[in-house]
């Protein structure tokens, strides 16, 4: 009996240290700006990810927009979902690059998509904005990297951007306050399994 109190004494001790720790942390952290988020890596969740932001911002009432590079002609559940709900969309005309093969034509639709997330990305109003794919863009040379960091680095201080997409820059990343790689382990197309309406789109 008297072990046991003993044990529980120990065990209130702890989680009130650990309840101490936490509690500095929080009030250490006091800056309050918008966040510039990455999330890359092989394994699937990025977009869902971006878009799961956005639907929790859309749900506190914030203004959203989302540039979408090379997804192109795909029907999307998100965008289904989310246009109606006031946030605004920027969409690369063309499919995928490795359908068209056609660099002039894939720069040119990247650059007229770029060139409508460039006005969310100045304008206050806009709380969020999601570039989905970006980093394939930088990558392909389609889209300056210089201009995008110059764009990231001049937008409205409270607004928050998050760039999907595998293999983003070093650069973005450095620039980055949040990066996230999501790790592939394992994914059913691996086993031949076709992709999910409302799962994978
Ligand atoms: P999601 O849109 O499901 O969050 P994602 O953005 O992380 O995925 P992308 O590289 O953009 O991944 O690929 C989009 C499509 O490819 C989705 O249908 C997704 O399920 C699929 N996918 C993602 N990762 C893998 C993988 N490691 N192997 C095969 N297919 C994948
Ligand atoms: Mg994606």
């Amino acid at each position: 009996m008297v072990d046991q109190t003993n044990k529980d004494e120990r065990y209130k001790a702890r989680q009130q240290k650990v309840q101490e720790k936490v509690n500095a942390r929080v009030e250490a952290a006091q800056k309050e700006k918008g966040l510039f988020l990455v999330i890359t890596g092989n394994g699937k969740g990025k977009t869902t990810s971006g878009f799961g932001t956005v639907a929790r911002a859309v749900g506190h009432g914030q203004k959203c927009g989302v540039g979408q590079f090379i997804k192109g002609t795909w029907d999307c559940g998100e965008r289904n979902l989310l246009e109606s709900h006031g946030v605004t969309f920027a969409v690369m005309a063309t499919g995928f690059t490795w359908d068209t093969q056609d660099k002039k034509a894939d720069t040119a639709a990247a650059q007229e998509t770029w060139a409508e997330c460039k006005k969310m990305l100045a304008d206050g109003s806009y709380d969020v904005v999601l570039l989905d794919e970006l980093t394939y863009m930088v990558t392909y040379g389609y889209i300056e990297l210089d201009e995008v960091v110059a764009a990231i680095n001049n937008r409205p201080v409270m607004q928050s951007v998050i760039v999907t997409g595998r293999g983003a820059h070093r650069t973005l990343m450095e620039l980055a306050d949040t990066v996230s790689e999501v790790r592939n382990v394992k994914h059913a197309f691996e086993n031949g399994v076709k992709a999910r309406k409302g799962v994978d789109w």
